[in-house]
C-alpha cells in the first residue's frame, strides 16, 4: 500500500432514517454501527466495510458543525476520513505546516477511534478527518 487509507467519506443529510434506504440501495449494503455522538450534536451510521466506508451524519441539535454545514449547503459531500497511525503526530505535522485545525488535540469519535478534524481552508476545500482506530479495529 502507498499512502494513508481512506477510511470513510462523510456525507451530511438533515435525517438517517429518510437518507440510509438510499444509501442502502446505491451500497448494496446495510446500514451498521448507528451512534449518537453528542460532543458534536451528531448520529452517524456506516455503510460498507474496509476502506472507502461511508459515513452518514445527522445533526442532533440545531447548533451543532452539521447542523450549521445543512444550513449553509444543504445535504451532501461532508468530508474525508484518512487513517493515520498517530492521530497526535499528524496533528503535529499539520500545524507545523501553518495548517487550520479544527481540533487542537485528538478527541473520541464514532465507536471510540480517535479523530481530528483539519480546516477546509488548509485542504483545498475539503473537510478532512484524521482517524486512529481503537484498540482491537
Ligand atoms: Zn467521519
Amino acid at each position: 500500500m502507498t499512502g494513508r487509507a481512506l477510511d470513510h467519506v462523510g456525507i451530511a443529510v438533515h435525517s438517517l432514517d429518510d437518507s440510509l434506504p438510499v444509501f442502502e440501495s446505491i451500497t448494496g449494503g446495510k446500514g451498521h454501527g448507528r451512534e449518537r455522538v453528542e460532543r458534536q450534536g451528531v448520529e452517524v451510521v456506516f455503510l460498507g466495510s474496509g476502506d472507502g466506508k461511508l459515513e452518514l451524519l445527522a445533526p442532533t441539535r440545531d447548533d451543532s458543525a452539521v447542523a450549521k454545514f445543512l444550513a449553509q449547503r444543504g445535504p451532501g459531500m461532508h468530508h474525508l476520513c484518512y487513517r493515520v497511525g498517530d492521530v497526535e503526530a499528524e496533528l503535529e505535522r499539520y500545524r507545523a505546516a501553518g495548517a487550520q485545525l479544527i481540533d487542537e488535540a485528538p478527541r473520541p469519535g464514532a465507536a471510540g477511534h480517535l479523530v481530528a478534524f483539519i480546516h477546509p481552508k488548509s485542504t483545498g476545500g475539503v473537510l478532512v478527518e484524521l482517524l486512529q482506530a481503537a484498540e482491537g479495529h
